[in-house]
């Protein structure tokens, strides 16, 4: 097989990268085709734990990688003013408490707190008090399993890991060229894209296409038509801007997603800046005031001009058509409210790994990418809906959208069950576990009306004993640990002199 990759952003290197690294024998060769005259989308700085998996599969080393892309460690997201105005809560990466008698923990607090204070569901993961206490350590660093159950992804400068996976895949043989995509040819049997032109007039065939173009579709839409499947009667914002600031001294490590009147802002960490955006529905929200609430609410001086994105939630009909692959906002888009988008480049990858064709594509195969990849993309849907429709905010427009909504049915069931007695409907695909809608539904104030019945069979005092434990476990450990700052000097993978300094 020949592989071309149109587009060099974070989709098309990442491809580069894992294709060339886990198909040596199968691929004959890997062209990636990329425009710096049209440049790249450029944000895109928080990610999900899963990326780590895909780093140590490329072989990847975590202090030099952090070190090259001024990554931070990330625990979770903190959500402000989402539930109501002044709640916050943060969304970590694992459980809360440990069972008790083979029964969730969070059943069991559901009952505590009928009969007195005994904290909320953050007080009982190690890494959101970690992140609320700007302190890290590694899982395997816990000393009790309490203190090792938890995830922990990056934040790092897009821009940045693109280039480093460029150094990585042209050493593994990929070769970049230089262009913009003017023309196609397909053959008129198979429909296939038998090669593309570029503006000099070079010709490039391949066997397999991968479309890495971002929102413009090159291949996937404006040659195939793949068709979108448009989602933004459930997720309505569709603008964005974006603005780098100083850092102050704290190096946090979590995400802030701040809800506002007619969307919500980021903000995000890095080494040497932190990234910042607002995302918004423009019916209700003009740009001008759109960015005056970005830059009204920066941690510290703005670095550059903010930047405008436009986009429309939703997803192709088809990731895969013909011999043509999309990967990457060429896919479809969702708003970076949980940080998917990275994740589901890797999901695309991963996908794609496992149903590389032999030697000619297949329409099972073809089939079987595309379910896959459709219950990904809704399942991500199912889940940023909730964080807009779990709330008693009716103070705007956008908010009372979204309290007359009609959810989808997959949702409408996952909160019924939650309701009735607080358990989680099993997905069959999905990044987001159990425990990442408990921490929204409790966050965001949805509470169960009865708990696990089987919660009454344990001893309530041995409950109360256990529960002060687990507290105490945490909340020494984070005290002995380092602050995120020391630790990221201690393994290596500060990068400049201004994160020396910080605390
Ligand atoms: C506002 C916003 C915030 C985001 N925040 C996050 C986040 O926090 N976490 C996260 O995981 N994701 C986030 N994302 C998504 C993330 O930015 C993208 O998923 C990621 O950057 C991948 O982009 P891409 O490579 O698909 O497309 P792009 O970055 O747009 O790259 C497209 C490539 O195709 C090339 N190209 C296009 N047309 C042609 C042509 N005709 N000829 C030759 N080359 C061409 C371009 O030159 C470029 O190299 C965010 C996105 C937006 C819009």
């Amino acid at each position: 097989m020949r592989v071309c990759i149109l587009g060099g952003g974070t989709a098309g290197w990442m491809t580069a990268s894992a294709l060339s690294k886990k198909l040596k024998n199968v691929i004959n060769s890997i062209t990636l085709v990329e425009s710096e005259s049209i440049g790249t989308v450029g944000v895109g700085e928080a990610t999900l734990p899963h990326i780590r998996l895909f780093n140590e599969g490329l072989g990847i080393e975590e202090s030099a990688f952090m070190k090259q892309t001024e990554a931070t460690f990330k625990l979770g997201i903190e959500f402000c003013d989402w539930g109501r105005l002044g709640d916050s809560y943060i969304h970590p990466f694992g459980d809360f408490g440990q069972s008790i008698n083979g029964v969730a923990f969070y059943q069991h607090l559901l009952k505590l707190t009928k009969h007195g204070d005994y904290g909320v569901l953050d007080d009982y993961a190690f890494g959101i008090s970690a992140a609320k206490n700007n302190k890290f350590q590694l899982p395997k660093g816990g000393k009790t399993p309490l203190q090792q159950a938890f995830g922990y992804a990056y934040q790092f400068d897009a821009g940045l890991y693109a280039k480093y996976l460029r150094r990585f895949s042209e050493s593994n043989g990929v070769r970049r060229i230089e262009g913009k995509v003017v023309d196609t040819v397909i053959n008129e049997k198979s429909g296939d894209v038998s090669s593309i032109t570029l503006d000099d007039g070079q010709q490039i065939s391949a066997d397999l296409f991968i479309d890495c173009s971002g929102f413009r579709g090159v291949l996937i839409e404006q040659v195939l038509k793949s068709g979108y499947q448009d989602w933004s009667n459930w997720l309505p914002c569709n603008r964005a801007v974006a603005v780098p600031c100083e850092r102050q001294t704290h190096l946090s490590p979590y995400t802030r997603a701040t809800a506002r009147q007619a969307g919500w802002q980021w903000r995000i960490p890095l080494q040497h800046r932190t990234g910042n955006g607002h995302v918004y529905w423009n019916e209700y929200i003009s740009d001008d005031e759109a960015v005056s609430v970005l830059l009204n609410n920066l941690d510290g001086p703005a670095l550059g001009e903010p930047k405008q994105l436009f986009f429309k939630t939703g997803r192709r009909n088809h990731f895969w058509k013909n011999n043509v692959v999309a990967i990457g906002l060429s896919a479809g888009f969702l708003e970076p409210l949980e940080s998917t988008s990275i994740h589901l480049i890797q999901e695309g990858i991963t996908n794609l790994l496992e149903l590389f064709p032999h030697d000619s594509t297949s329409p099972l195969d073809i089939s079987e990418y595309n379910s896959r990849m459709s219950l990904q993309f809704e399942r991500v849907r199912d889940f940023l809906l909730l964080h807009y429709v779990a709330t008693k905010r009716d103070d705007s427009e956008m908010w009372r959208y979204f309290t007359n909504m009609t959810l989808p049915d997959s949702l409408q069931q996952k909160i019924q069950g939650w309701l009735h007695r607080g358990y989680i409907q099993r997905y069959q695909f999905g990044a987001f576990l159990p425990p990442s809608w408990i921490a929204v539904m409790m966050g965001q104030n949805l509470v169960p009306q009865h708990y696990d019945p089987r919660v009454d069979c344990s001893n309530f005092e041995q409950v109360k004993r256990q529960s002060q434990a687990m507290r105490a476990d945490i909340a020494g450990a984070v005290q002995n640990a380092k602050s995120h700052a020391d630790f990221l000097k201690a393994i290596g993978a500060a990068s400049n002199t201004e994160l020396l300094r910080a605390k």
